[in-house]
């Protein structure tokens, strides 16, 4: 089967390899309709392996070269013997979490942090291919109203879905959210369909800005030409947003996410980085800020397949391309890695579904 493998920084490749084995107990083997490129793929390809382990995963024993791909729609084709056996021929979209089951935080239920844990596309062959192996514990059915490319956009909605739930988002706040690339836009319309009364938005690039405008989003600032904080501070009647949300995981944006909170407004954190920011204590003691981290979602997919099969969000707007995927390198992977260029959410068109409307 045809498969884009990450080899190295930089390298890669769309190639042949053997479909995966027949699914060992707590796996299923789905057959893939669309794949989303996820902002940690980006990541992979401009400066990995980040997340990809050099060497074999603890839980997987995975080693790269890897298949990329985790945000799927897809059929499921085989299920391991003792799981839900019904499920074989269903539309489905995936939690990619592999977890261990045993640690501390599985058994908490927080198995999307867990010690070993890992995910589809990383730690595991994804779904930038015709067939992709997955946890059981992971499949989500799909209603016939949430068509196969709405599918590929759940597991970001649930990015999102999640960090909205973290940061406490409800009826009538106001929202700030630093980053308009993929996850930045879920957040607005996650943000939406909690209550938020405003969302603003801050990103450098003006065809991103223009999207999340597009989205809902009240006003998009160009953190390079304004003052983003005093902007929103004035827009929130010289309080300040009560919700600041950081998804570009440039580290230094951090600070500037907590300076920008009202007094007692919540900052979440999940863009993934690695660099240090400086933190000025006061700012969240003398103003009772609380700073909270948000990892990918626990159980967050069914909630955004229910409010996308309910018609409260519609994730399709997120789209800006659809590619074959033996294009992914040129038309998704090298656009993103070059900041974007107004492209949000690149889909790969894996079983050559044509992409309607
Ligand atoms: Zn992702
Ligand atoms: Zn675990």
């Amino acid at each position: 089967m045809r498969a884009a493998v990450w080899h190295a920084a930089g390298d890669i490749r769309v190639e042949d390899r053997a479909e995966p084995a027949d699914p060992a107990p707590g796996q299923a083997v789905v057959e893939v309709s669309m794949c989303g490129i996820c902002g940690t793929d980006v990541h992979e390809f401009t400066e990995g392996p980040v997340i990809i382990r050099p060497a074999a995963h603890p839980l997987t024993g995975h080693r790269p070269p890897v298949v990329l791909g985790h945000e799927m729609s897809g059929t499921v084709r085989a299920v391991g013997d003792g799981g839900p056996a019904d499920l074989a021929g269903h539309r489905v979209t995936v939690d990619p979490c592999w977890r261990c089951g045993t640690c501390y935080w599985c058994l908490r239920g927080d198995y999307h942090i867990c010690r070993i844990g890992g995910s589809v596309g990383l730690a595991s062959d994804g779904a930038l291919a015709a067939l992709v192996t997955v946890p059981t514990a992971g499949l989500v059915p799909l209603p016939d109203v949430v068509d196969d490319l709405a599918g590929a956009l759940i597991e970001p909605l649930a990015v999102a879905l999640h960090a909205v739930r973290r940061g406490g988002v409800g009826p009538g706040d106001r929202v700030l959210v630093l980053g308009a690339g993929p996850i930045g836009s879920a957040l607005i319309l996650a943000a939406i369909a909690a209550g938020a009364a405003e969302v603003f938005v801050s990103d450098p690039v003006a065809g991103r800005r223009a999207h999340a405008l597009g989205l809902g989003a009240a006003e998009a600032f160009d953190p390079q030409e304004s003052d983003v904080r005093r902007e929103v501070f004035l827009r929130c009647g010289r309080v300040g947003p009560d919700v600041v949300f950081e998804a570009t995981g440039i580290a230094p944006l951090a600070s500037q996410a907590v300076e920008a909170a009202r007094r007692g407004g919540t900052i979440v954190l999940l863009g993934v980085g690695h660099g240090t920011a400086e933190l000025r204590p006061i700012s969240v003691t003398a103003f009772e800020r609380t700073v909270i981290g948000s990892l990918g979602y626990n159980q967050d997919l069914p909630r955004a397949v229910a409010l996308v099969a309910s018609g409260r969000i519609d994730p399709r707007p997120l789209v800006t391309s659809v590619v074959p995927l033996d294009r992914v390198v040129p038309d998704a992977f090298e656009p993103l890695a070059a900041g974007g260029l107004g492209q949000v959410k690149i889909l790969v068109d894996v079983k050559g579904v044509a992409a309607q409307g």
